[in-house]
């Protein structure tokens, strides 16, 4: 892998802390760690013009998405209309405030602060010079991508205009074309943007002993660590003992291992569990009409789409919302427990497992989508009212906290147990 002159640069590996020197790649190539094939490092040409024009074209869309209905509704005569905005007032007003702000950052917030912030960015960048606090921005793009989920909420869409078909005329808005294009825009950028291209640009604090690419210097000493920089990837040497330092270049806190990622994955761990009871056994929705009241469960959700010849659509949510959430917890307790009982046996498997774990979490946010956008669209007066029921505030709490229990955990410490026995 590494011959004279054909050296580029180091870095750690953010999955295993493996150090690698990485050779001059090629354009469009990916670089994956050797030992548990985690992505490192594409590169592609020109991504800052790219996520420029590509940021621009979704911020026009993000507010065509947002102005306009997605979904209007018609039966007997009424007509309600409902957009992004309007789903989480009702969910608001029907005293529920900490799943409307859920809805809120995810659908809302966090995507347009992604789209705003490449472009503040990315358009100084071009004109030569580097915008305010660049780094921090920067980091908190990166550090925010599970959280915007505009492409689960397109799901939830989709569901619930299956849902509602049998009960009224769905008629979807222009909003939901935008919308569409919206995620594949997204998508594209953040599959075609390399991160090292903005790294690059930014300066490193000359006061602190970075490792500069030389070949001898990532090799670990008595008293200090080769360690990557979490957020911008930075090879950084840190000193053994306890201490606070921060990367040189993006100042995020630079830890050998997460600080108590194992107490704290625990204690989040627990709290899920026990959130799941509740989210499983309460009413997600109340469905009032005609003088009837009806309360429905996931599971109960689940059973109507497989009786109603929804089959695909009650697959698609008992594994999101049923299946997802319960392996969420036995992966990441078993990674736990093979971690504290320093396991050596299959470390890159169990690294992927961890990443498909991170990677599927978010998709159980869908049933919370599916209820926002039922709480707006069913609001008919004396013929139908559909209210959001406990059970939907517990879980969006399995949802959240499961996902921040996923971000505690090092997955370097499975790779711990392996180097303690090889040494
Ligand atoms: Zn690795
Ligand atoms: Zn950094």
């Amino acid at each position: 892998m590494l011959r004279p002159g054909n050296f580029n640069k180091a870095m750690a590996c953010h999955d295993c802390g493996q150090v690698l020197v990485l050779p001059k790649m090629p354009d469009k190539t990916i670089a994956r760690c050797f030992r548990c094939n985690a992505k490192l490092f594409c590169k592609n040409p020109d991504s800052i013009d790219k996520t420029l024009a590509l940021a621009f074209t979704a911020l026009i869309l993000f507010f065509i998405a947002n102005i306009y209905p997605f979904l209007a509704m018609r039966i007997q005569g009424f007509v309600q209309e409902t957009n992004l905005i309007t789903g989480i007032a009702t969910l608001y007003n029907q005293g529920i405030p900490g799943v409307a702000l859920v809805v809120l950052m995810t659908t809302l917030v966090i995507p347009l602060f992604q789209i705003a912030g490449l472009i503040y960015i990315c358009l100084p960048m071009k004109l030569g010079y580097l915008p305010w606090k660049t780094a921090q921005v920067f980091r908190l793009i990166c550090n925010m991508q599970p959280w915007g989920m505009i492409e689960i909420y397109m799901l939830g869409i989709l569901i619930s205009m299956v849902k509602l078909a049998k009960m009224a005329t769905i008629i979807p808005g222009f909003a939901s074309i935008a919308f569409m294009i919206l995620i594949c825009i997204l998508a594209a950028i953040f599959s075609g943007l390399n991160p090292e291209d903005i790294w690059k640009r930014i300066p490193v604090k000359k006061d602190h002993d970075i490792i500069n690419n030389r070949k001898d210097s990532i090799k670990e000493t008595r008293d200090s660590i080769p360690i990557g920089c979490h957020s911008c990837s930075l090879l950084c040497r840190i000193p053994i003992q306890d201490g606070h330092y921060n990367c040189p270049r993006c100042q995020a806190s630079l830890h050998i291992r997460k600080t108590n990622s194992i107490h704290r994955t625990w204690a989040l761990l627990i709290a899920a569990g026990i959130l799941y009871f509740p989210a499983n056994i309460f009413p997600v929705t109340l469905t009032g009409a005609l003088g009837h009241e009806q309360a429905d469960t996931i599971l109960s959700g689940v059973i109507y789409f497989l009786f109603s010849g929804s089959w695909h659509i009650a697959l698609i949510i008992f594994f999101a919302s049923i299946i997802v959430p319960v392996m969420k917890l036995i992966i990441l307790a078993y990674l736990l427990i093979s971690v504290q009982k320093k396991v050596t046996w299959k470390p890159e498997d169990r690294t992927r497992l961890y990443r498909i774990t991170e990677a599927f979490g978010r998709w159980s946010m869908v049933d919370i989508y599916v209820v926002t956008i039922l709480v707006s669209l069913v609001q008919l007066g004396p013929l139908a009212n559909i209210t959001a029921g406990p059970g939907a505030v517990y879980f969006a709490g399995v949802v959240v906290i499961t996902m921040f229990a996923a971000r505690s955990f090092d997955p370097r410490l499975i790779w711990d147990a392996m180097e303690e026995s090889n040494e």
